[in-house]
């Protein structure tokens, strides 16, 4: 089959490609030669020595995020990881009270489940965030009842990359018996974690945004006899029952060598991702009625959400031509509609639309930054140019 150009990628926040390493890996537990046995048949040799590499990935899990690894139970992403969290504690916890805390920034995986769980007769404040895309511990505190079961702050935006403080805010629960639940999908191996210093009691991660297959994450459980969670799939009592389900061994040592790479050269990447995410801002900055969502706030290395105020965003899109890059979440494109993230920032809805996510990520290099800036500048300079109300954006 013939292929077109390779597209420059640029949406790293929605998913990243395998690392070369990973895909060796997880290669050798799917053949006749390899070691597909089922991790539960301890009866046989090769079952023992398949359990002993998911308890491997278990324990490279844990080594990233500070925490022990029966702390780490396996789930399907981090989709399941979110609904685990939230809907196990509110199971187990409904006679102490049926309040939930969450914010308005999160991710379609909790925002649902909140919205789902209020249909069922909870009660969810969903806390605001400030024009930088910060949620502010004071209105968390606020928010935080007598009756609250659980409170859940993401710790990277993954539209504006902008960081939570969930130290601060956990902190806060933590004084009042509150469990804390962080989604920490964005986070993983970009910024240090250290579950055994954080006020921190569920968190929920994702192999496919830390350069590891799709289909498989991690719910991290504190180990504390209070927080208890309803499974939500039950069967053979894998995962010491709280998730059932044949451990698919190829996906979780995916998933371990994709975190141990990311706890060696999560660092270096970091730095080197960052100085191309600010070369790409200072050459975009200089553009007219462009605007940084989240500039005032600290950020991850790889995220970069800007609104081109002049032109609309799909258009700007369309004129990109092979650069893969991202309007609001993938999920919020998908439905399309503006990203909820940035109108909870203050931004109109025609400045939600007139807005590019565009993500970086370990295999970005310094030439595909310059191909993307010209691209960028070129599309921006000529769509605005023709403008309705010259350089006036036009809204609809
Ligand atoms: C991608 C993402 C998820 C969902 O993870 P899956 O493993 O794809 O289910 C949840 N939260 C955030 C912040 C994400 O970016």
């Amino acid at each position: 089959m013939a292929r077109a150009q390779r597209p420059i990628y640029l949406d790293y926040a929605a998913t990243t490609p395998v690392d070369p390493r990973v895909i060796d890996r997880m290669a050798g537990f799917l053949g006749v030669e390899g070691l597909f046995a089922n991790p539960s048949s301890v009866t046989h040799a090769p079952g023992r020595a398949a359990r002993a590499a998911v308890e491997e990935a278990r324990h490279e899990v844990a080594a990233l995020i500070g925490a022990r690894d029966r702390e780490v139970y396996f789930t399907s992403g981090a989709t399941e990881s979110n609904n685990l969290a939230w809907r196990g504690l509110a199971a187990s916890r409904r006679d102490r009270g049926c309040h939930l805390v969450t914010s308005r920034i999160e991710h379609a995986s909790v925002l649902d489940t909140a919205r789902a769980l209020e249909a069922e007769g909870f009660r969810v404040t969903y806390v605001p965030c400030n024009r930088e895309g910060r949620v502010e511990p004071e209105r968390v505190r606020e928010a935080l009842t007598p009756e609250t079961l659980l409170c859940s702050v993401m710790h990277v935006n993954n539209e504006t990359g902008v960081i939570q403080d969930i130290a601060a805010i956990g902190g806060l629960c933590r004084d009042r018996g509150i469990p804390f639940h962080v989604d920490a999908v964005q986070s993983a191996g970009k910024l240090p974690i250290d579950l055994s210093e954080l006020p921190v009691d569920l968190m929920s991660f994702s192999a496919h945004k830390v350069y590891g297959p799709k289909g498989i994450g991690a719910l991290y459980v504190r180990h504390d006899p209070g927080l208890v969670l309803e499974p939500l799939i039950r069967g053979g009592g894998q995962e010491r029952g709280l998730r059932a389900g044949t451990l698919a061994t190829h996906q979780i040592v995916g998933l371990g060598t994709a975190f141990r790479i990311a706890r060696e050269e999560g660092e270096a990447d970091a730095a080197r991702i960052r100085q191309l995410r600010d070369a790409l801002w200072e050459r975009l900055s200089r553009l007219d009625q462009v605007h940084l969502n989240g500039g005032g706030a600290p950020r991850a290395c790889g995220h970069l959400s800007a609104s081109f105020n002049a032109v609309n965003g799909e258009s700007l899109i369309f004129f990109l031509g092979n650069l893969a890059v991202a309007q609001g979440s993938a999920c919020s494109s998908a439905r399309g509609e503006p990203s909820h993230v940035l109108q909870a920032m203050g931004l109109s809805p025609g400045e939600a639309e007139s807005t590019l996510r565009i993500t970086l990520g370990r295999f970005t290099t310094p030439e595909e930054i310059e191909i993307a800036a010209e691209r960028i500048i070129q599309a921006y300079t000529r769509l605005a140019a023709i403008a309705p109300g010259s350089g006036r954006r036009h809204a609809g």
